[in-house]
């Protein structure tokens, strides 16, 4: 998820980005209550593809972080404070099943009145045990969707399937939470905008592929030739290529986040609803 990587980035569970993208990201600290793998083990991840080859990159044993010590960095923050929960991994990946530290973590931010911002691709954080603790003046959602379809999902990403996803979209969605969909990466290769358009999904955040070495030997069926534009270590599609794709998602609100300083300044300008937040989250 994050791209720029320095070796604190792994070894602690709270940091806040710099540079390039943390500069264009207003909620650039996050916490992550599992660091050093993540059981999605996605094709595309960046934070994978940067840790992966220094041997810190272990998918089937994250390291959970200890709710002690997450507790006390809690209670430094400020309440009205935001934070990005899962920025390096997924904080609702399986194994946090059994560990709980994404649940305790967030019985803390409610306590201290900080806000946190949820990034999964886990249809866990929509059922009761966690609806129940999820606050609706603190929490921000977003469950991200690459592709529509179960089976081939599965052959990139190791995560609920994208059905289960959406249910999960809805119910927080009808239930009033801050949610969207997040379209991350949005890869027009894999994606059925047409039953993506059918449903009803009110809000999205639409993030494009960017690739290296890496990630272009596991993600296959891309056709990486249009990735043409090099940015911060990265391929990137041209914007004229992706204005295309945008146009095909008719979701009624959507913002876009982007790591491409001039393409950043053309949403903000064009596209986003609030230019101060690329995010567009609903702060009650
Ligand atoms: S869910 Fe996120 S952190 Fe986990 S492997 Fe996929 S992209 Fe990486």
């Amino acid at each position: 998820m994050n791209k720029e990587v320095d070796t604190s980035e792994f070894k602690s569970f709270f940091k806040s980005v710099q540079g390039n993208e943390g500069d264009k990201c207003r909620y650039n600290t996050r916490l992550d209550t599992y660091r050093c793998g993540c059981q999605h083990n996605c094709s595309y991840c960046y934070a994978r593809s940067l840790l992966h080859f220094r041997g810190f990159w272990n998918a089937d044993q994250p390291k959970a972080a200890d709710i002690r010590r997450i507790a006390r960095k809690v209670n430094q923050l400020s309440p009205g404070t935001i934070i990005r929960l899962g920025g390096m991994t997924d904080c609702f990946q399986p194994c946090e099943q059994e560990q709980r530290v994404t649940y305790h973590t967030i019985l803390e931010m409610n306590r201290r009145r900080v806000g946190y911002l949820i990034v999964t691709k886990s249809a866990l954080i929509a059922e009761p045990e966690y609806l129940e603790i999820l606050d609706r003046s603190l929490a921000h959602i977003q469950i991200t969707v690459t592709c529509l379809d179960d089976k081939k999902t599965l052959t990139y990403e190791k995560a609920s399937p994208p059905s289960q996803r959406v249910l999960a979209i809805q119910k927080l969605q009808e239930s009033g939470f801050d949610v969207s969909m997040r379209l991350s990466p949005v890869i027009e290769e894999f994606m059925d905008f047409e039953m993506l358009n059918s449903l009803d999904i009110e809000r999205c955040v639409v993030e494009f592929l960017r690739i290296n070495t890496w990630i272009r030997q596991w993600l296959k069926e891309v056709d990486f030739t249009k990735y043409s534009l090099r940015h911060g270590g990265y391929c990137h599609l041209p914007l004229d290529e992706k204005l295309k794709i945008l146009d095909k998602i008719h979701i009624p609100e959507k913002t876009v986040c982007e790591d491409v300083t001039e393409h950043y300044e053309y949403w903000r300008k064009h596209v986003n609803p609030n230019r101060e937040d690329c995010c567009n989250l609903r702060i009650l």
